[in-house]
């Protein structure tokens, strides 16, 4: 019962051209339902890559990915992006917020794209906001707010559409270490109270410990 399954993956860049860079060979990852696993990597062994194949926005040149069960290897771009927008939340080192809406603006809009209707997408935002201790913040714009705050707004916008995993890039790397030690646990009892499960890259080792499972990416170049 594996959210995420790669299997053999392996990536190379321009494999065609004079000097190919190998990233990523034979990788094996899973991540269970309800897990949250760590991905440390020192900088350079493909940790973007592999979230970016995880994420289904590019595709390895061998192996599998399943996403709950469902192979994902050669799938038409539609079917990809479908899966994308119903099955993974992303939230990276920036928050990406719309600077121009609101925080529960920006967690209403995801929703409205995904089809639901303006009063649940609106229940919706203000449940996660309170969740994230923010339900004073919600008419704020993303300026008006600290950058631990923004941050957790993008961890309510991410989770909007009830993903199945979320794919986070170090999520609190732009935050000084104390603001980034509690947007942390913000992050992860919001991934535990609502069942989901998480992969996510730091670099912050005592961060790392604190999830289920570590997993090392080493460099194979
Ligand atoms: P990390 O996120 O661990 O720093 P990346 O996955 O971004 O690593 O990159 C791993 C390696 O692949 C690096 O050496 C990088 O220069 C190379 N690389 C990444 N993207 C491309 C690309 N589009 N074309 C060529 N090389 C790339
Ligand atoms: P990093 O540079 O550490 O990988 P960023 O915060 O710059 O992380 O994340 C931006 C990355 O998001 C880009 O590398 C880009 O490839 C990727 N990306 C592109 N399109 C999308 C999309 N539709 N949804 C999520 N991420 C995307």
């Amino acid at each position: 019962n594996d959210v995420l399954r790669l299997e053999g993956v392996g990536k190379t860049y321009d494999r065609a051209g004079p000097a190919p860079v190998r990233v990523l060979s034979g990788l094996d990852l899973t991540v269970a339902r309800g897990e949250i696993v760590a991905l440390v990597a020192p900088s350079g062994a493909g940790k973007s890559t592999l979230l970016h194949i995880a994420g289904l926005l590019d595709t390895p040149d061998e192996g599998r990915v399943w996403l709950s069960d469902r192979d994902m290897t050669g799938l038409p771009d539609r079917a990809r992006t479908e899966a994308r927008r119903q099955d993974l939340g992303f939230v990276y080192q920036f928050h990406h917020l719309l600077p121009e809406f609101s925080a529960a603006e920006n967690i209403v809009l995801p929703q409205l794209a995904n089809g639901v209707s303006a009063r649940d997408a609106q229940a919706r935002a203000a449940e996660l906001l309170e969740r994230v201790g923010l339900s004073h913040r919600a008419d704020h714009r993303p300026a008006q707010m600290s950058g631990g705050e923004q941050q957790r707004v993008a961890f309510c916008r991410a989770l909007a559409n009830a993903p199945s995993l979320l794919l986070a890039d170090e999520p609190t790397g732009n935050l000084d270490p104390e603001t980034s030690d509690r947007v942390f646990d913000v992050l992860v009892s919001l991934v535990r109270d609502t069942g989901l499960s998480a992969l996510i890259a730091t670099h912050n080792h005592a961060l790392a410990e604190r999830m289920d499972r570590i997993v090392r990416l080493s460099s194979v170049a």
